[in-house]
């Protein structure tokens, strides 16, 4: 009963083996591109836009790309760019 106990303790401290959603510590998304100052958002550059999209070659939601309000709209932008100058496809499969 008290090594249960024990093991409990241990796999709360380890948050990514406590699948639970109920008690998961909430980490907070911090944007790439205010976190990176170097970080250049390139319509041009498809390797790099390519992290905003998903297999189908839809835009990636906020929730998943953990962009703010202005980088969003930012990576909303060069991802259109990029597909008009067909560097990306506008959809796959
Ligand atoms: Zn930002």
């Amino acid at each position: 009963m008290a090594d249960k106990k024990q093991n409990k303790r241990n796999n709360k401290n380890n948050y990514d083996e406590d699948y639970n959603p109920r008690f998961r510590k909430q980490r907070k998304k911090v944007c790439v591109l205010c976190s990176d100052k170097n970080f250049e958002l390139d319509y041009k550059n498809p390797e790099q836009l390519r992290k905003f999209i998903n297999d189908k070659g839809k835009i990636l939601p906020r929730r998943t790309t953990g962009a703010c309000a202005k980088h969003q709209r930012d990576i909303t932008t060069a991802v259109k760019r990029a597909r008009h100058i067909a560097i990306l496809p506008y959809s796959q499969n």
